[in-house]
């Protein structure tokens, strides 16, 4: 008698499976209707289509912190957001955040609408667009790195409110520079709004930046880079968001950071870590010139610099390669699977995805034994 399968169940198996406590090797999982059904190891439950897949199996990537990619501005149009999100969905990415660099708002205005149809008109199969990341426009001239710092401004409730509007509930997450007056009342705002607040692009104290992650900040955007360096005795927002237990993103290029920093948060702890690829529209796309926010960008052996001062302008990161960086830089495949997706799921309140857990959302990204990407299923 032939074996009927349900056309909407799949069984991986054969894998290296990395769970939150652990990897399960040689194991199984058993997906039904898009979301993660049963795990395991030894025989697979035999009433399901059975793929043995040797290698690995990771949770899908979640990246918090990217404005582009093969060759889409994600600032653009409805469908360079999208384009952009499918390019990063090659490399691993199963949900990311859109992220906006400071621009004339009413540009920031038309981006943040584009991002919201684009999430309103999206395929199921299609990685998640989980919302927007305004990276601006309430930042440090002194630390605004590729931010074009015209169109810097202080801290404004009002404005705060307009971009939340024009978001239609899809603005997730918003960088802001504490030491700004009125930056600490901006948090309560966009907290009672829902909105994670991150500190980035700052030149604030150890002290303020303490008492911004007091307030209610949650992210450090890119830590070490676009903020007051970490200095024995002014040790900065570097060393106040590890010490607030603040989720740390990393830009894991080996160009932003020395490979040791994405080890030294894991160290200070596994759940702080998030791997983020800053990456822009020429991410894929190449070496040459490019824009960043208005601002020409050079691209020379995949790292890009803004063409007048030389200054780092995002990354050609994929997750894919950060986190393949990370494990060469000492992380366990568990430390891996936390960094790329669940400790971000956990502070934007993710808590359906993120992990290959029963009852999950089935976002996996199957590597083969020598890590290249053999699969990435969504849902
Ligand atoms: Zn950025």
């Amino acid at each position: 008698m032939p074996t009927k399968f349900h056309d909407d169940e799949r069984v991986l198996s054969g894998v290296n499976v990395v769970t939150p406590s652990g990897v399960i090797p040689q194991g199984w999982i058993h997906i039904r209707n898009g979301v993660i059904f049963a795990v395991g190891n030894g025989e697979p439950p035999s009433d399901a289509r059975i793929d043995v897949v040797p290698g690995w199996a990771y949770p899908g990537f979640v990246d918090v912190h990217m404005h582009g990619g093969g060759g889409h501005d994600a600032s653009g149009s409805v469908e360079d957001v999208k384009a952009a999100v499918t390019f990063h969905g090659r490399h691993g990415t199963t949900a990311a955040l859109v992220s906006l660099v400071t621009a004339p708002v009413e540009q920031l205005v038309t981006s943040l609408a584009n991002i919201a149809t684009a999430i309103e008109t999206r395929e199921s199969d299609e990685p998640t667009i989980l919302g927007a990341h305004l990276e601006g426009p309430f930042l440090a001239h002194a630390q605004c790195g590729a931010q074009n710092p015209e169109h810097l401004q202080l801290p404004n409730g009002e404005l705060l409110r307009e971009f939340i509007a024009a978001a239609r509930g899809n603005l997730r997450v918003i960088t802001l520079a504490p030491e700004l007056p009125g930056a600490m009342e901006l948090i309560d705002v966009a907290r009672s709004q829902g909105v994670v607040v991150a500190v980035g692009h700052t030149d604030a104290s150890f002290e303020v930046a303490v008492e911004a992650f007091r307030r209610g900040a949650t992210i450090a955007t890119h830590l070490h880079n676009g903020m007051r360096p970490f200095r024995h005795r002014d040790p900065g927002p570097a060393l106040a968001a590890l010490a607030s237990g603040a989720l740390c993103e990393v830009i894991n290029d080996g160009v932003h950071v020395h490979p040791a920093i994405a080890r030294d948060v894991v160290d200070h702890s596994k759940f702080q870590l998030a791997l983020v690829t800053d990456a822009i529209s020429a991410t894929g796309a190449g070496d040459g010139p490019y824009q960043l926010g208005g601002l020409d960008v050079i691209v020379s052996g995949g790292v890009a610099r803004l063409r007048d001062s030389e200054g780092l302008a995002g990354s050609t990161l994929t997750m894919d390669s950060a986190m393949r960086r990370a494990l060469s830089a000492g992380l366990s495949a568990e430390e891996a699977a936390l960094a790329s997706s669940a400790n971000a799921c956990r502070v934007l309140g993710e808590l359906n995805r993120g992990s290959i857990e029963v009852g999950r959302r089935a976002d996996i990204v199957l590597f083969t034994e020598t890590l290249e990407i053999r699969e990435v299923l969504i849902a």
